[in-house]
């Protein structure tokens, strides 16, 4: 089997069957923290699982989630035609290895948005989102695999602030937002993945980027604070009560307009996101 293909694959797997060491260190010091004895039996199952899940390379949940790439490119590198088709075969086959639950709706149109189309059988006919591709310093071609569950696309919010040259204005809407977000999710704990951008592609963009190079360990102030604020109120893991309705956030702050409004785009990634891996090509 070619390379790339293999590679993709695999990490398409990885990305739907595992944690990261942040993700899991994360979740030790929340289990360890919270003061809920439900909640943190809540947080013990979604860490229990994510192991069996890694070591039987299975799906994290039955919403095996929708792929998304995210392609950074050295300068001095190439992207080519039949490289993007050699990725498009290994996203197949990932799906198909995962196995991904059929998603893929059949149709034209109108019979996709109301899915009487019927559905494809086939994991693999499951089509991935546009690619975002980002130009690095690095000497390197990496592709990372993100599968976004239905859950967090129906709580997500993207929307403009008007920012009245504030930060804490801007902070305190995102948490309004996150709040709500977090409470109607169910599937907690949260990640709040969140890009503030000059247009809602831009917004979504980054968003895309902050769950794609988010790191548990390394958080910022405006990070800190975004996670402290919404979990004041107490949602906790499924809704049970408890201090980690949120456990990290990944924000990206991209450019921005001269004017009075901020475009926040806000994914209140659930308790097994954000699923991820990455592979360089
Ligand atoms: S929101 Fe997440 S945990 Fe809930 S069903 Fe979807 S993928 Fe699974």
């Amino acid at each position: 089997m070619n390379e790339t293909l293999q590679k993709v694959a695999d990490c398409l797997v990885r990305a739907g069957s595992t944690f990261r060491p942040d993700q899991k260190e994360a979740y030790r010091k929340a289990i360890a923290s919270e003061t809920n004895g439900q909640s943190c039996w809540v947080m013990r199952q979604v860490l229990d699982n994510a192991l069996v899940a890694e070591k039987r390379l299975s799906p994290l949940c039955d919403d095996t989630g929708i792929p998304h790439f995210f392609l950074e490119v050295g300068k001095n590198r190439a992207v080519t035609g039949e490289m993007m088709a050699e990725i498009q075969a290994g996203i197949r086959e990932g799906l198909r290895r995962l196995p991904g639950r059929p998603m893929a709706i059949k149709g034209d149109d109108g019979q996709r948005i109301d899915q009487s189309g019927g559905l494809d059988p086939d994991s693999g006919a499951l089509l991935p989102a546009p690619f975002l591709v980002k130009p690095v310093d690095e000497d390197v071609i990496r592709l990372t695999v993100l599968m976004l569950g239905g859950g967090p696309a129906i709580r997500g919010i993207t929307q403009r602030v008007f920012h009245k040259h504030s930060v804490p204005v801007v902070v305190e809407e995102i948490v309004a937002r996150a709040k709500e977000s977090v409470s109607k999710l169910g599937c907690s704990p949260c990640t709040l993945a969140i890009g503030i951008g000059r247009s809602q592609f831009e917004a979504a963009a980054l968003m895309m980027e902050a769950m794609a190079t988010g790191d548990y360990g390394i958080q910022s102030d405006f990070e800190k604070t975004i996670t402290e604020k919404v979990n004041e109120a107490g949602i906790g893991a499924l809704g049970l009560g408890g201090n980690h309705s949120v456990i990290a956030t990944f924000a990206k702050v991209g450019p921005q307009r001269a004017s009075g409004v901020r475009i926040v785009a806000l994914r209140p990634c659930c308790c097994f996101e954000p699923r991820r891996a990455s592979v360089e090509l």
